[in-house]
């Protein structure tokens, strides 16, 4: 084989372990330095080859670097990023932990020398996991091996094989050193192996758990919300046709139990009630967005648990009114129909 031929080669293998599994509506974010700034361009995981090339070819000019994780729809935020992954990566940018990778079992799927001394290590996992999970374990992982620990984060690009590393002086092409393709690891295997990492507060799910409070919203059953906040009736299968992409069969899955919530194996959206409710009405489910998603959903699901928790807390005055019930209470009147 050529050498082009080989480098395009080595090129298919690495896209192929970290998107051939992917669901097939999936995008990929390539993105690639400018002379100011950088430039960005997507890719459907369903044509493998035109991201390749995309890879080749503007790696002939600049430096070019991939996200790990699919995205479904064309920006790079964390609200992009699909809601479940079955990758789990490091990157060994010092010797140690390079030597660290070498000696760490369960071995990789595929390493990548992504300069003359770095090391890039991804492991597939037996089942796709969520991406909260997935950025736990390479924080994980990170500490287990001394890595870069900023570098498990859901929206985390690194440099793709066929791309040319320019950071020196000499440009260094990234390439594949390891390829177990066949090689799957379980969340159970890494979870007996990798060290507890220290809580940190980064998304706003953890944000909830820090609160320490029970989330009434959590506990409610997919299937309640689901049909809710869509109108959708979700039936005894729990299958729908997804609202978010062009769905001939149905991929979307509403799961009966509070906290498994819901998943389309089409377009890769899915997760949580909020996460439902940010896709419907625009918003991100962190910050300020974050606030007011979760006070309109308390409206709208929760209204006698807000009624109870306003009787028992306030000084009330019940009385009688034409077609509605007036309370007084300590923060003023509040008509309910
Ligand atoms: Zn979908």
């Amino acid at each position: 084989m050529s050498r082009s031929g080989a480098d395009r080669a080595a090129a298919r293998s690495y896209a192929e372990v970290l998107f051939g599994s992917t669901p097939r509506g999936a995008l990929v974010e390539v993105r690639f330095r400018l002379r100011s700034g950088m430039g960005r361009r997507f890719e459907g995981v369903a044509r493998l080859d035109a991201l390749v090339d995309s890879i080749l070819t503007l790696s002939r000019h600049t430096e070019v670097f991939v996200g790990v994780l699919p995205r479904w729809r064309r920006s790079g935020t964390r609200a992009d990023v699909v809601a479940r992954g079955r990758v789990v990566w490091a990157d060994c940018d010092c010797a140690e932990a390079v030597a660290a990778l070498r000696a760490f079992r369960p071995s990789p799927a595929m390493v990548v020398a992504s300069s003359e001394e770095n090391r890039h290590a991804y492991w597939l996992l037996t089942a796709p996991v969520s991406v909260d999970v997935i950025e736990q374990t390479n924080r994980r992982m990170a500490l287990a091996l001394g890595a870069d620990v900023r570098c498990g984060d859901r929206t985390r690009i690194l440099r793709p094989v066929g791309s040319v590393n320019r950071k020196r002086r000499e440009a260094v092409a990234v390439r594949l050193l390891d390829l177990a393709p066949e090689a799957r690891v379980s969340l159970a295997e890494l979870d007996r192996v990798l060290p507890c990492a220290p809580p940190r507060a980064i998304t706003p799910l953890r944000g909830r758990e820090a609160m320490g409070t029970v989330d009434a919203l959590d506990a409610i059953p997919p299937p309640v919300y689901f049909e809710r906040l869509t109108g959708l009736r979700v039936g005894p299968s729990g299958k729908l046709h997804c609202l978010f992409h062009d769905d001939r069969s149905p991929s979307l899955h509403v799961y009966r139990e509070p906290g498994r919530g819901w998943y389309c194996f089409g377009c890769g959206r899915g997760g949580s009630i909020y996460d439902l409710a940010a896709l419907l009405s625009g918003r991100e489910t962190r910050g300020r967005d974050f606030t007011e998603l979760r006070r309109d959903l308390e409206e709208l699901m929760l209204p006698r648990a807000r009624l109870a928790a306003e009787v028992s807390s306030e000084t009330v005055t019940v009385r009688g009114g034409s077609g509605g019930v007036r309370i007084m209470g300590g923060t003023g009147a509040r008509r309910l129909s």
